[in-house]
């Protein structure tokens, strides 16, 4: 679709594909125990195996995002998610977490 900013210097670097497109992408961040969804992150996408590198521009907007702890009153909208388990006895696998507990 949007293949009129189809660039050829870039390389995937996961498949070797030449000619990554510039798209704009969304991504969900865990955030501690908070998921976040992001769009609009530009970003350089593979045709070919799928692989998406952010922009520089985009990891620098991410990052202030993440100090800033995404702030729920900056978000543009909410979605409900759903949430699956494959291991049906332990719904949370806090207990297991190596990082970040909760707050
Ligand atoms: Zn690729």
């Amino acid at each position: 679709m949007s293949g009129m900013h189809q660039i050829f210097e870039d390389v995937c670097t996961t498949c070797g594909n030449a000619g990554l497109t510039h798209e704009r992408v969304r991504s969900a961040v865990w955030h501690g125990e908070r998921l976040v969804v992001v769009e609009g992150i530009a970003a350089l996408a593979c045709g070919a195996c799928g692989e998406r590198f952010y922009e520089p521009s985009a990891c620098e907007a991410l990052d202030a995002l993440r100090r800033a702890g995404f702030p729920a009153k900056a978000a543009v909208r909410e979605v409900r998610v759903p949430v699956f388990s494959l291991g049906a006895s332990s719904p949370v696998d806090a207990d297991q977490s190596p990082r970040e507990a909760r707050v």
